[in-house]
């Protein structure tokens, strides 16, 4: 297998027309992101300016990660902030005060403004700005919204890097013909990130910084000899605003499954000059693996119809991934939002036929679900359980980002993620 090639007939995506929606949506918001982000980025602080609302998404949704010292939290925006009778941003800085006095060990504080924040129209730039002039050097404040109202559930990810990006120091070499430097953007898990840093030295490419990095005192370089990987479709606004820097994006396939991460490692081996034959020998053995541990699952999926509703940005590359490495066939693939330029090779990847929707109206969405009977949606929380009732086999959007899924190795536990529901619903049939 050599990755896609022009004039292969199942190339037909980007021609495929697509259907706007503007109605109703039914997404988590991007307060979501803070899960995994506080995970990765382990000096940083993530400071919810919001509602109880808020606080409770998050404690529920990470409420199985709790950490001693958190490293996440909610300043509540109480009825008298609402009403104007109190001043918000006092508040804040007494709140903000008190967790940098009792966590001396926050590097970077990120202020995260949430739908009532905007609603108040509480300026979060300017506090941001503020406090790191109280606070500075030795804690860096930002802001960021992860607001329903703007955002969707992966998008926050995407916000939250796009404020990193104006922090991070030049690299030494300001013309683009220097030395180039490869980065990684996108959070994932450690162990997934380093399996491609062994990649990319194995194959003789360095420095490679990775955004996020894991310690923001550890910030990575930019500037124009910068090349970069975008390892998560969702990451529009912190490709621009790399861009800006003078970094260049290298065009690739998402790294899931085989044929993904391969196209995806090949990107940066030919944009650093690598021998051919030197690239194939680092990723053959674990290619190998890769189609062995899918080939495992293809019985179960090979055939399989699917419907995804709009919701983790991923469904474009999965789509792809389920048609093109386990013969599965993607009816509607839906995404809250479609990044035609990094996405323009993923979508060529799509098999003719496949209807292509941006954005939601749900409930026709959910009677094309229910005209279609796909074997499998992909779909968020609050709409899987109602479509479980209606005999519908259903996988939680939200699992495929929480769950280590990029990279050869984890190829066989993606396709687990989809196998698994239609095994179980061939059990019930029994
Ligand atoms: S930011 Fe908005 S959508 Fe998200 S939890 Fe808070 S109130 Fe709800």
């Amino acid at each position: 297998m050599g990755g896609l090639k022009p004039g292969d007939p199942s190339v037909a995506g980007s021609a495929l027309p697509v259907l706007r929606q503007r109605g109703q949506r039914e997404v988590f918001c991007g307060l979501t992101g803070i899960v995994w982000l506080h995970r990765k980025i382990q000096d940083a602080f993530f400071l919810v300016v919001g509602s109880r609302t808020c606080a409770h998404l998050l404690q529920s949704a990470a409420g199985v990660m709790l950490f001693a010292e958190p490293r996440f939290a909610t300043a509540i925006i109480e009825e008298r902030d609402l009403a104007g009778m109190a001043d918000a941003n006092e508040e804040l800085d007494r709140v903000v005060d008190r967790l940098l006095a009792r966590r001396p060990d926050i590097r970077m504080l990120f202020l995260v403004g949430s739908c009532p924040s905007e609603v108040i129209k509480l300026d979060l730039s300017r506090a941001a700005s503020r406090l790191t002039a109280k606070h500075g050097p030795a804690v860096r404040v930002l802001n960021y919204s992860g607001s329903g109202i703007e955002t969707t559930f992966t998008q926050g990810e995407d916000a939250c890097l796009a404020a990193l990006v104006p922090e991070l120091p030049a690299t030494q070499a300001a013309a683009p013909e220097s030395t180039p430097e490869l980065m990684i953007v996108g959070s994932l898990p450690d162990i997934v990130e380093d399996q491609f840093l062994r990649f990319f030295a194995e194959m003789g490419i360095g420095p490679v910084r990775v955004l996020p990095p894991r310690r923001a005192v550890a910030l990575p370089p930019v500037g124009p000899n910068t090349r970069f990987l975008l390892a998560q479709p969702f990451l529009g606004e912190t490709a621009r605003a790399l861009e800006d820097r003078g970094a260049v994006r290298l065009d690739a396939l998402f790294p899931f499954g085989s044929e993904g991460s391969f196209e995806w490692l090949r990107a940066a081996a030919r944009a650093f000059g690598v021998d051919e034959a030197r690239f194939e020998a680092v990723v053959a053995p674990a290619r190998e693996r890769a189609t062995r541990a899918l080939a495992r699952h293809r019985g179960v999926l090979e055939g399989k119809t699917i419907f995804f509703m709009p919701d983790s940005q991923l469904e474009v590359p999965l789509a792809r991934f389920l048609s093109r490495e386990l013969g599965m066939i993607p009816l509607e693939v839906g995404t809250p939002y479609l990044h035609r330029a990094h996405l323009a090779r993923e979508l060529e990847a799509l098999p003719e036929g496949t209807t292509l929707s941006e954005g939601q109206d749900v409930d026709r969405q959910l009677d094309r679900v229910r005209a279609a009977r796909p074997d499998l949606t992909v779909c968020g929380l609050g709409l899987a359980n109602p479509l479980e009732a209606e005999g519908l086999s259903t996988k939680w959007s939200i699992e495929l980002v929480f769950s280590p899924v990029h990279g050869f190795d984890q190829a066989g536990d993606l396709a687990e993620l989809f196998a698994r529901p239609l095994r179980r619903r061939d059990m019930l049939k029994v």
